[in-house]
């Protein structure tokens, strides 16, 4: 299907690359416009802070990257990625380990520039999309009346005197937390979104240690979550070059020190000793790094009755989550899904309405699942509405079930790693199995720093 000569695409992180994979299908061209200078290798930039942190592709991301790049897993493993199976995570929450035996899930242990690099290669291949970094998206350019997008100014960051236009039949802002969306939309006379803000005050620090790979029995995967009455947890992941990736993460103003001793010192306060062991006597690869996120925030554009036309936002320029549970990448992967199947439903016609419509339901999944999770913490301020307290209620008597269950705990890893929509927990055979568990179990185990919603 041709739609168009040119489509633009403002920003190559995930979001922005994978939106340009069905665009190139679809368009004559398609330009990915980027501030930074892209590297060769896989390494860390300045405009993926983030991605020093960790950054796993969790199943339901992994499945779905394959739909749009087929065989990228293989891509991956080839770069030196880990691809992990279930079976051996070692995912502490809710006071217990999760049983996984018998499932056959898999996630990325990688880190995020690897990532992005081997995604990029994918995208760039077979030749439709170029482009263009070191420019940055400074405004919209739109027809006389306002009413379409028909291009984007843009600034050399070498030299900011040097501006140029470019034209496209469809522009995409998937520049980031920090888009200048909001301020475009207000400058051409549109309603800006509204904007749901969640205060976690929430800090990261991340170390890297040389791997073994006999190092906890050949686990290569470990999540202890922050319990409520806690602000502590912790991932640790084997990445490429015989590495662990340890991020340490701190709730509520708590920052996890970067020096090593500070950093043994509170992995060893974590309420499970997986990380500790890891940390404890692991030989460091370089420095750490600290990332601080006051908020994590929501803009509601699928709420806008306006919007100019050939025009669409995505990724964390529409939601940027509390990243604990992995799943700001997936998200943008559903989004550039359903952008596809929107184009090939309707065209052009009201694409940027249309797409945040259909990818609705994932950011909301990702957002309550997130969301619900910050909010088990009292002091985290927000709306806890009664299907928010039943969840939780729910979710206390599931843990412990899926502590020694795998069914129970297949089922919850299938909703956080985005391959169920969280209602799956509620079918009744799931719930008949976690009743007639925590009967038998006779106790009921606060529910970890996670909390799935029920659909409002
Ligand atoms: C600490 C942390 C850990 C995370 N861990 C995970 C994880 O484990 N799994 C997961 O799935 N997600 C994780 N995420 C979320 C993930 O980073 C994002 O959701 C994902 O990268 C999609 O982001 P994006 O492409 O929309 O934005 P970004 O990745 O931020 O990319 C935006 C791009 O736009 C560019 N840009 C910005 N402004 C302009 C401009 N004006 N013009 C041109 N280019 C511009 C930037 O340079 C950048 O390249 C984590 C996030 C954080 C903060």
């Amino acid at each position: 299907m041709h739609l168009g000569d040119h489509a633009v695409v403002l920003g190559a992180g995930m979001a922005g690359l994978v939106h340009a994979v069905p665009l190139a299908e679809r368009f004559e061209r398609v330009t990915l416009v980027e501030r930074d200078s892209l590297p060769d290798r896989a390494e860390p930039r300045t405009g993926v802070p983030q991605g020093q942190h960790i950054h796993l592709l969790v199943p339901g991301g992994l499945t779905r990257l394959e739909e749009l790049l087929p065989a990228v897993a293989d891509d991956l493993s080839g770069r030196g990625a880990h691809l992990i199976g279930a079976p051996e995570w070692r995912f502490h929450m809710g006071g217990g380990r999760l049983d996984l035996r018998g499932t056959d899930f898999r996630i990325t242990g990688a880190t995020r520039p690897l990532i992005e690099h081997v995604v990029r290669a994918r995208v760039l291949a077979p030749g439709g999309v170029e482009v263009l970094d070191g420019w940055a998206a400074r405004e919209l350019l739109t027809t006389s009346d306002r009413s379409r997008v028909t291009g984007v100014r843009l600034r050399s960051e070498a030299d900011p005197t040097e501006e140029r236009a470019l034209a496209a039949d469809l522009v995409v802002d998937t520049t980031g937390r920090g888009s200048r969306s909001p301020r475009w939309l207000a400058d051409l006379g549109y309603l800006p979104p509204a904007e749901e803000r969640l205060k976690v005050d929430v800090h990261y620090t991340t170390r890297l240690f040389r791997r073994s790979p006999r190092d906890l029995d050949g686990s290569r995967n470990v999540l202890v979550d922050v319990p409520p009455a806690g602000r502590r947890g912790g991932v640790a992941l084997a990445v490429e070059e015989g590495r662990w990736l340890v991020t340490l993460i701190g709730m509520l103003g708590e920052r996890p020190p970067a020096d090593l001793t500070g950093f043994t010192e509170y992995a060893s306060g974590l309420w499970n000793g997986d990380i500790h062991d890891v940390v404890s006597g692991g030989t460091p690869v370089g420095d750490a790094v600290r990332a601080a996120f006051p908020s994590f925030s929501r803009h509601r554009y699928d709420r806008l009755r306006r919007l100019p036309e050939r025009y669409l936002v995505a990724g964390d320029a529409v939601c940027s989550f509390d990243p604990r549970f992995g799943q700001g990448m997936t998200v943008a992967i559903i989004e550039a899904l359903e952008m596809r199947r929107v184009l090939d439903e309707h065209g052009l016609d009201r694409i940027g309405p249309r797409v945040l419509s259909s990818a609705r339901w994932a950011v909301q999944d990702a957002w309550d699942l997130a969301a619900g999770g910050d909010l088990a913490h009292p002091e985290v301020e927000g709306p806890r509405p009664l299907s928010w307290r039943l969840t939780t209620a729910y979710l206390e008597r599931l843990l412990p079930v899926a502590h020694r269950d795998p069914l129970v705990g297949a089922a919850l890893i299938r909703v956080i790693g985005m391959l169920d929509r969280p209602q799956r927990l509620m079918r009744p055979q799931l719930l008949r199995r976690v009743l007639a568990g925590s009967r038998r179990n006779g106790s009921r185990t606060p529910a970890s720093g996670s909390a799935v919603r029920s659909p409002a």
